[in-house]
């Protein structure tokens, strides 16, 4: 069964994380890093949660190849990875190499790819169709949650 895009951000615990990925990009500072990874159906509870990936570089972040659609035995529901550059120089919404990467290896991406940046969230889908979800503080509830 597919979740939808917004159905994933419905579970608390898959916002934290990603709030966590975001915050660990260190997004507006002088050393930004761009964070990632899988949400992947927990095998034991079936329920959706996030699998980080090792740091990426200041402006770019890597996704091992899953061509069964499962990372380390569980099943991809979706993957993402932040923007954190900020300034004039650079765009938040998904690169073109971030779309082709997403309807080129739909196995390994999952049915949703998110592109979680300071101001907005983005969804890429198998078919190359970028959407803004929305403003990010609004989509990961941040502020209107204990953050700790
Ligand atoms: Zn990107």
């Amino acid at each position: 069964m597919e979740n939808s895009a917004e159905q994933l951000f419905e579970d608390s615990a898959i916002r934290r994380a990603l709030r966590d990925a975001l915050l660990e990009s260190r997004s507006g500072t002088k050393q930004p890093i761009e964070q990632g990874g899988f949400i992947v159906r927990d095998a034991s509870t079936l329920r959706p949660v996030v699998r980080r990936l090792s740091a990426g570089l200041a402006d770019s972040f890597q996704i091992p190849l899953c061509p069964d659609g499962q990372f380390r035995g569980e099943q991809i529901l979706g993957s993402f990875h932040t923007h954190p550059n900020t300034g004039p120089e650079w765009q938040e919404e998904p690169s073109r190499q971030d779309i082709r990467l997403v309807t080129e290896y739909p196995e390994t991406i999952g049915p949703w790819h998110f592109v979680i940046g300071p101001v907005r969230t983005y969804c890429i889908g198998n078919d190359g169709t970028v959407k803004v979800l929305g403003v990010t503080d609004d989509v990961l509830q941040i502020d209107s949650e204990d953050q700790s």
